[in-house]
């Protein structure tokens, strides 16, 4: 019988799977990440055969070391940037992730901040509770349309395509893109123009939204100089991943008024904020939610479920990174 050790409490429906195959678990009983001391500490108590773990697990060659009979960590996140995937690789450990079903919530949520911004939705409702709304009047918190407006995207992957179906389909938004991989697809069903280099749709866009993976070769992708190149009227979004934007030059950029604003699901060092960002009045924040839907949730905890499944059933994960 194969044993499984859960770092965290995710939807019920991937215990249900995981008991209804006649696969045990324990699981951290405490409402918040474990340390990878705490990680460690835990691994060692029993014989584990596989691990369900979460973005927020920094796993290395040290937690590997320290539960040897683990032969599969299944991330529950698109990303796998927490754990390291040269020592896993090394070591022939299985390490999956959970893409698909959260792709149009991130999407939405990449909206939901672009329109949070332009619409100036936060400002108003500060406004309103602040009781500093006396009535109509022309030019009160005035904001932009998307209509026929830019959108630059870096990174037309799962997420990123679906920004881009979204803005040409709902907004009338034209589209300029980079990504290291050229997507034909996006050209020819939406109009969008692929560029050379992330500085060419900086330079052009009204709207610029990330969908990198964090790797190094995208941290800190953005920095000061790169905001500094674009208008000065435009708007950045981040839900891929905060180390993706150098969060220092943002503030720095924003208090300057290099670009007009920011939207931010991720941060640099979660949940640490950059001195200052909260004391700006052009940046929406919100905590790491841009998957939190209920549906995107299940489905993330049933390809978390599903994928230590196959793998003691000796199949191949249908979500294996390597
Ligand atoms: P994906 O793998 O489908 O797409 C990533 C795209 O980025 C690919 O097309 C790839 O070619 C491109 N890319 C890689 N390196 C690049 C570079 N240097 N420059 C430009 N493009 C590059 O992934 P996805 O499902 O679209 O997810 C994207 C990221 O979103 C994930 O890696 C994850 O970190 C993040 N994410 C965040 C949340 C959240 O809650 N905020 C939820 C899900 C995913």
């Amino acid at each position: 019988m194969s044993k499984v050790y859960i770092t965290r409490k995710i939807p019920e429906i991937a215990f249900t799977m995981l008991k209804d195959k006649g696969i045990t678990y324990d699981m951290n009983p405490k409402d918040r990440p474990l340390t990878k001391k705490e990680l460690i500490k835990a691994l060692k108590k029993q014989s584990y055969d596989g691990v369900l773990s979460l973005l927020t697990d920094p796993i290395d060659g040290e937690v590997f070391d320290a539960a040897p009979t683990v032969k599969i960590y299944a991330n529950y996140a698109v990303g796998f940037n927490n754990i390291n995937i040269d020592e896993a690789k090394k070591r022939g450990i299985i390490v999956t992730n959970t893409p698909g079903g959260l792709t149009e919530s991130v999407a939405e949520h990449a909206f939901a901040l672009i329109l949070a911004l332009t619409c100036r939705i936060v400002e108003g409702d500060n406004f309103i509770r602040a009781k500093k709304y006396k009535g109509w009047a022309p030019m009160l918190l005035m904001g932009t349309d998307l209509k026929d407006k830019t959108l630059g995207i870096l990174g037309t992957g799962r997420i990123g395509a679906d920004v881009v179906h979204k803005a040409v389909r709902g907004f009338g938004m034209t589209v300029l893109y980079y990504d290291i991989v050229r997507n034909e697809m996006l050209e020819k069903e939406y109009g969008a123009k692929f560029c050379a280099s992330p500085e060419e749709v900086l330079r052009q866009a009204d709207v610029v939204s990330l969908h990198v993976p964090l790797m190094d070769s995208t941290h800190h992708l953005i920095n000061y100089d790169h905001l500094s190149m674009m208008k000065k009227t435009a708007y950045i979004i981040n839900t891929s991943r905060g180390p993706v934007i150098d969060e220092a030059a943002l503030v720095r950029a924003l208090k300057e008024g290099k670009i007009a604003g920011a939207g931010l699901d991720v941060f640099e060092n979660e949940p640490d904020l950059s001195s200052g960002l909260t004391k700006l009045s052009n940046v929406v924040l919100t905590p790491h939610i841009a998957s939190a839907t209920v549906t995107a949730r299940d489905d993330m905890a049933v390809l978390a479920a599903n994928n230590l499944i196959a793998f003691f059933e000796g199949k191949t994960p249908v979500n294996k990174v390597v």
